[in-house]
């Protein structure tokens, strides 16, 4: 299948993220206005909330869901209603529409360029997982050696730890490099201090649409799944060694992870579902593959000294993965553990095999003893203040892609004194 035709001339353009086949769902505001609910076509957004109040696109027949700044109520409605709505504003949008539907969308729309982006949805929980099976042969190789790079439990499921929703912050927003507690390995005593080896990693997050209240199946659990974003897991490399054992990462992640802000639908990436690669150990019945759940989205990752131009120092693909997002939702599931739309679900760094395929910082500089070089000329082992790191992906169809719109935070230097 290839582009679907819009009456939106920048919609039908091989290089924009936001074709037809895309539609994106985000948050927006412009000016001083209030934040509404959007939908992203070409170069424009769509007011999904203003369609609704008059009465010309309604996701439910009987309640207002769109007249709040997030999508978590209209996630809330499931799948049915995903479909159904998806299809409608494709008609309204789609090559041939009549004058007076080209009027009203025109009407309840505004220039990309003129909008700002938030938050796209409320998050309710975060968790993190470990499911790129070079990234996790990368940092147990440093820090275990290459006997015992994976740990033992890694090829049986997937590996995660309960993050903080509150850190969560959409692109653009600037981050604080943090103080924390450090210890190196040759230092007698640990000390309180900014970060000196603050990092980023290259993940897509997956959303939870649908609540459930118990153990799903790896089928049901895709079918939960509302959509995906660039997820950027934020990491204070030297905290997170000093504090990970027992009890896995806790302030090394918890300064803040960045969201790119639209949600692209599982919906939208269905062309490009692939399979899981070969399985070295059988997973186990609630875990089995249940068809092609991975997606072939090329990932980029660029990064900018202060005033300066941007390096493209990581080049990887999310159809690496080992677990995919439905496998990661039916594994946190399987305790019971209940779930509610707007859970996030992050699926690790995705690194691949060759260096220009990692996706952290840890990994490139190969734990800070072999720095990138930058086009600039300089070097990095980790992030320096100032720096900008920008996530970027897309799938690649024929004639089109599906874009997620950048991913960006800006480094600012640690605070003078973190207290009073
Ligand atoms: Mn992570």
């Amino acid at each position: 299948m290839g582009l679907k035709r819009s009456w939106l001339d920048s919609a039908n353009s091989p290089t924009t993220p936001f074709p037809l086949n895309n539609l994106p769902y985000g948050v927006f505001s412009v000016g001083d206005g209030d934040l509404r609910c959007g939908v992203a076509i070409g170069d424009r957004v769509v007011d999904a909330t203003g369609l609704e109040a008059a009465g010309a696109l309604r996701a439910d027949p009987l309640a207002d869901v769109l007249d709040a700044p997030y999508w978590n109520d209209f996630m809330e409605l499931g799948q049915a209603a995903w479909a159904r709505y998806r299809s409608a504003l494709s008609a309204l949008l789609a090559e041939g529409a009549d004058d007076a539907t080209q009027d009203l969308i025109i009407t309840h729309s505004v220039k990309l360029s003129e909008a700002t982006l938030h938050m796209p949805f409320r998050v309710s929980e975060f968790t993190d997982f470990y499911a790129s099976r070079d990234h996790a042969t990368n940092v147990g190789t440093m820090f275990r050696g290459p006997e015992n790079a994976l740990p033992p439990n890694w090829l049986h499921m997937p590996i995660g730890y309960n993050g903080r929703a509150s850190s969560v912050v959409v692109s653009g927003t600037d981050i604080r490099r943090p103080w924390g507690q450090l210890k190196g390995p040759d230092e007698d005593r640990s000390r309180f201090a900014p970060s000196e080896r603050f990092d980023f990693e290259l993940e897509l997050g997956a959303i939870v649409g649908t609540s459930s209240n118990g153990p799903l199946s790896v089928a049901e659990a895709y079918d939960n799944i509302f959509g995906y974003v660039l997820l950027n897991d934020w990491s204070a490399r030297d905290i997170q060694a000093w504090e990970y054992q027992p009890l896995g990462p806790f302030q090394a992640k918890a300064t803040a992870t960045t969201i790119s802000p639209w949600i692209v639908t599982g919906a939208a990436l269905e062309p490009f579902r692939r399979d899981a690669p070969a399985r070295e150990v059988a997973l186990l019945g609630h875990l089995k593959d249940a068809g092609p759940m991975l997606y072939d989205i090329a990932l980029e990752v660029t990064l900018a000294p202060q005033g300066k131009a941007a390096t493209t120092i990581t080049r990887t693909n999310a159809k690496t993965l080992y677990y995919s997002a439905a496998q990661q939702l039916a594994h946190h599931t399987s305790s019971g553990c209940p779930m509610r739309a707007g859970d996030l679900l992050g699926s690790g760094t995705i690194s691949g095999p060759n260096r220009e395929n990692r996706g952290a910082l840890l990994e490139l500089s190969w734990g800070g003893t072999d720095p990138i070089a930058l086009e600039t000329g300089e070097k990095r082992n980790f992030l320096e203040d100032c720096d900008t790191v920008t996530l970027s992906g897309a799938a690649q169809g024929d004639g089109y892609q599906i874009g997620f719109g950048d991913c960006t935070g800006t480094v600012q230097p640690a605070l003078n004194k973190p207290f009073g």
